[in-house]
């Protein structure tokens, strides 16, 4: 198996970036999805698992392209699974998981990410919900409805709110996220989901 690592948005995506702060700093929520993932593959290298990234390019490719090549690598190799990185905006706090509508063994994998979550970020709000009945949330859910492998969506903290943003700005948040996905994944792949 592969885990299949999606970054969304690409450096051409409008908006998806955090405001100025008072500092001039900013994120850019590619360079953070697109950084993540390539932690994430690092780390899951030293550990012995294989994985993919499939959006190596900088710029957005489109919805249908990513759902399949994410396709593709599954038929190729069963019992992969889908884990797609983003950071969350509209003023909230906190770490949630999204997952693909009735494929349970979504719903295992991302009980997975939640407790480890909760173990890296004891601090923040961690949330886990399984409908897609946000409307916003509609375009990035695209990914985790038409892949036919289980997938899960990550919204690792809100991108504008300004201690979230701090967090994941820092070389610190990034290894912690980065800890968080790797600890999840492992704990999938050994209890059976992946
Ligand atoms: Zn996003």
């Amino acid at each position: 198996m592969k885990v299949i690592i999606d970054n969304g948005h690409g450096v051409d995506t409008h908006g998806k970036r955090s405001p100025k702060w008072a500092d001039g700093s900013q994120l850019f929520e590619w360079e953070f999805n697109r950084d993540i993932a390539k932690r994430l593959a690092k780390a899951l290298k030293s550990k012995g698992v294989e994985s993919v990234l499939i959006v190596p390019e900088q710029t957005d490719v489109e919805l249908s392209e990513r759902v399949r090549r994410v396709n593709e690598i599954y038929r190729r190799n069963p019992g992969s699974f889908l884990v797609s990185i983003h950071a969350n905006a509209g003023g909230g706090t906190g770490w949630e998981v999204f997952t693909s509508v009735g494929e349970t063994r979504s719903d295992d994998i991302a009980e997975c990410f939640v407790k480890s979550a909760e173990k890296l970020l004891p601090w923040m709000n961690i949330r886990k919900d399984m409908t897609d009945g946000d409307g916003d949330k509609e375009a990035q859910f695209y990914v985790l409805k038409h892949t036919h492998c289980p997938a899960v969506l990550t919204e690792n903290l809100f991108m504008d709110t300004v201690e979230d943003c701090r967090f994941i700005m820092s070389e610190k948040g990034r290894q912690v996220i980065t800890d968080l996905h790797v600890e999840a994944i492992l704990m999938a792949i050994n209890k059976g989901y992946a």
